[in-house]
This record gives structure tokens, sequence and C-alpha cells, in this order.
């Protein structure tokens, strides 16, 4: 395959490296572009590639939780990621930890042992390269330059620079016997309203503003735009404020009483399926305790399991949903792929995850066949399903989680689900994998 161009890669972290290592085992070259150590962004701070900017912690490691069940599907699809990962864990219960010096040097050298197919050039893109494929793989801290002809390329509107992401229920843990459905002023029904009284509320925003927060890193400080500030930082404004904000309750009526409540949570629905629920105007800097804590103070909450934890922090992201078809290419621009945070997902597994991915899909782009990608009953289909198919106008980045996937048949009891989910996602990943397998080694 060597006689193929060498494929442009923008970005040596975790998704560009799982990308070039899924391209250099199958005999093609790849031009890897890292700007460290020239330049480093305010979050990076090593010069080895495939750097763990934050924890060390690669999350669960059991197959029946969704974090543990992507992981066992890339070590399935021959991850470097996880390659690097089994061999330099270090002890954290049920987590899958690594030591981060380690690993990141043994993503390099696996890549660097590929050399000449593999090639290294330590210096930032400011412009964007004419070869073709070209992956941009930059991360949630790509450097000014390049954000900058990104959003001449994507239209500045598909680019956003930070995320203000609320809170994700799951459907089956809220009681709905505190809740009803409607929208404002009676136009529909698409909002689960949760009522407080003035007793209630109290209690709630008490419990807000005392509550702890991740404190910002310093380039993220003082950055909120009004329009998404923490629900915190609006609690701690004075009693009232929320309800004049997120929980007002202008417009709305309590069936039983007929009554406008003193406060409510609104939830819309994240999902078609409606197993996802999302807390409108929720966005936070709460530690993830906290968030379950307070949260758990709204009434209908009390049980409430999150799928996903609020957080507001410097994320370049483009609008996926809008701009990329399921082979992570750009729609409107030929041989360009995304990969990574920058896709809109979030966390390390799942930037390396979208890199396997892109890897493979750029493959199917060079022998000039049509990718087939994952199904969605897999976490990495789920996933890829929910950045290109999610709603476009509110699309805000995603960790994996169950309630991305395809509702299972039947009633389930709860603590069996994550195991029969894991069960079918493997299945279906083999079946996959024989596929996409026989294409590349055909
Ligand atoms: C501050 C912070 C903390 C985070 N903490 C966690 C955490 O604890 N756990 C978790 O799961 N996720 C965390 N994330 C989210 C995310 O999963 C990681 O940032 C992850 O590393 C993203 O992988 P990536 O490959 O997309 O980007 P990165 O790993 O950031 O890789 C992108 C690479 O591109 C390089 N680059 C950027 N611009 C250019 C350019 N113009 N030219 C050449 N090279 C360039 C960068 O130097 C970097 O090496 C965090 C994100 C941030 C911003």
């Amino acid at each position: 395959m060597t006689s193929l161009p060498s494929v442009v890669i923008i970005g040596g972290g975790l998704a560009g490296c799982e990308a070039a290592w899924q391209l250099v085992k199958r005999g093609l070259r790849v031009r890897l572009f890292e700007m460290k150590p020239t330049r480093f962004s305010p979050a990076h701070t090593s010069a080895n590639l495939a750097e763990l900017v934050c924890s060390n912690s690669f999350r669960a490691s059991s197959i029946s939780n969704a974090a543990g069940l992507l992981k066992e599907e890339m070590r399935r699809l021959d991850s470097i990621t996880m390659l690097a990962a089994d061999k330099t864990t270090v002890p954290a219960g049920r987590a899958l930890a690594v030591d981060r010096q380690r690993f990141s040097q043994t993503v390099e050298e696996y890549l660097t042992e590929k050399k000449p197919l593999f090639e290294l050039i330590r210096k930032e893109v400011t412009t964007l390269p004419e070869e073709r494929p070209l992956l941009i793989a930059s991360g949630p801290l790509t450097s000014d330059a390049l954000t900058e002809a990104l959003k001449k390329m994507l239209r500045q509107d598909y680019l956003y620079f930070y995320d203000a992401i609320s809170p994700l229920v799951f459907a089956e843990t809220i009681d709905y016997s505190h809740a009803f459905w409607a929208s404002r002023y009676d136009e529909g029904a698409d909002y689960l309203n949760l009522p407080l009284d003035e007793k209630q509320y109290d209690r709630f925003w008490r419990a807000l503003v005392e509550a702890d927060q991740v404190p910002p890193h310093p380039f993220e400080e003082q950055r909120y735009f009004e329009g998404c500030l923490p629900i915190e930082v609006m609690a701690k404004r004075g009693r009232d404020t929320l309800r004049f904000g997120p929980m007002k309750p202008v417009g709305l009526k309590e069936p039983t009483t007929g009554r406008r409540p003193f406060a409510v949570v609104q939830l819309r629905r994240e999902n078609v399926e409606g197993s996802l629920f999302n807390m409108v105007g929720f966005q936070t800097r709460l530690r993830w305790k906290e968030q379950e804590k307070v949260f758990r103070l709204i009434p209908g909450l009390d049980k409430a399991e999150f799928a996903r934890y609020g957080s507001i922090h410097r994320n370049t992201f483009i609008n996926s949903p809008s701009l990329l078809t399921r082979s992570l290419a750009l729609r409107h621009e030929e041989g360009i792929f995304f990969a990574g945070q920058i896709t809109g997902v979030e966390g390390y597994i799942e930037s390396a995850a979208m890199g396997l991915l892109a890897g493979l899909s750029i493959i199917f782009y060079l022998r000039r066949q049509d990718f087939v990608p994952p199904p969605p009953t897999t976490a990495m289909g789920a996933l890829l399903q929910y950045i290109t198919k999610a709603n476009k106008k509110e699309f805000q980045p995603m960790n994996v989680n169950f309630g991305l996937f395809p509702p299972l048949d039947g009633n389930v009891p709860a603590r069996e689900r994550g195991h029969i989910y894991a069960r079918r996602a493997l299945d279906e990943l083999e079946k996959w994998k024989g596929k996409v397998w026989s294409v590349l080694e055909g």
C-alpha cells in the first residue's frame, strides 16, 4: 500500500496517534504534525505524544459500564491506546489507570518503530495543508493560528470555543409522581417539569450556593458568557436569580392545583428513544459528587442517576452533525477528516476511539470504497451516531454512556442491563469487524 499518498495528521494527541497507528500498521504512510515542544497549549506540559493532560484514569474497567465496554471494543480493534494502557497500568480499583509518563512513551515507541512509514514533524500547523487525505485531530486546545484557519474553512457558526454542558439523567431513574408534561403558555407538552414549592426551593438554593466547585484553569477564568452562566454562579447572585432564569415558573401551571409553581426545573428529551433527559440551563462547574447531592434535592430526582455530569470548560469543537458524514469526513470538502475531542466527543478514550475510526475510514477512502460504520449497538457506533446525528442546534460534547445505545428489548432489570448491552455490543462488533477486516486485508 506504500504507493498511496501519505496521510497528513495534525495533532499527536490520543486521536491523532490512534489514527496514525491504524494506518501505519496496515502499511500506509503517515506524516504527523505535533506542535510540542515548540509550542504548548495552556494544559499540555510534556513533549511526549498522547499526553494525558489531567487525570491518569481511563475510567471503569468493567464491560458492564459503557466506558469499560468502549475500551474492550478498542482492544478488539488493535487500539494503540489500549495496547499502551494495558502495559502501563497502575492499581486503581475498578478503574483502568496508567502511569501517564510511561503510557505516552509507550505510544510514541510503538509509532516510532514503524519508521519510515511513520514520520513525526514537530511543528505547529498554522494554515490548512493542501495534501489529502488530511486528518484534523488538534484537540480541545487547538492552537490559535489553526483555529483561525478552521474558522475560515468551516465558517465560525460551526466552531465553538467553550462547552457548557448540562447534566443528563436516565429517564428510568426519575420519579414521575412529582412531574408534569407541558411547554410554557400551553404551547405543547415538550418538557417534563419538576415543580418546587418555596421550602423545597430554599433548601435547594442553599445547598447549591454552598456546594464545592471545580476551580477553573487560569486560562479559563472569567470567560463565561452571560447566556450560559454556571447555575451556581447565578445562584450566588441572589436568592431569586434562578427563579428569573432557568428555574422560572412563568407560563406553567401545576395540573393538580391549577396554580403557578414557586419554581420549576425543566427536563427535555435528549434522544428519540426518550431514555435520557437534559436538565435545561443547568450547566455547572460543581464537582460530580456535589452535583449528585444537590440535584437529588429536586423533587422527582431524589434517586436520579446521571448519564453525564454538567461541566463548563475551554473546548474547541465543531458542529459535527452539520459538518461530518458517518465516515468522519467533511461533507463539503473532499478528503478532510476530523477525529478526537474536536468532533464533540468528551474524554480520553472517546477521543482515541474516534481516532481509531477515522484511521479505518481513511483507508476505505484511499481504496475508493464506502466506509462501513460500526452499528449503533456498539459503544464506538453509538458515539459516532451521536456526533453525526445529534440535534444540530443544541449540539454539546458527550461522553460514552448506555443512554446513547438503542434500547434493549423487553423489561430488563437495571442490574442486568449493563451486561446485556455489553453482550449485544461485542457480538455486533465482531460481525462488523469481520466485514471491515475482510476489506482491509483483501
Ligand atoms: C484541561 C483539560 C483537561 C481534561 N481532562 C480530562 C480528563 O481528566 N479525563 C478525560 O477523559 N478527558 C479529559 N479532557 C478531555 C479530552 O479527552 C482530552 O483533552 C483528550 O486529550 C483529547 O484528545 P485529542 O486527541 O482530541 O486532543 P489532544 O490529546 O489535546 O491532542 C491534540 C494535539 O494536537 C496538538 N496541536 C494543537 N494544535 C496544533 C497545531 N496547530 N499544529 C500541530 N499540533 C497541534 C496539541 O499539542 C496536542 O498534542 C480534558 C480536556 C482539557 C482541555
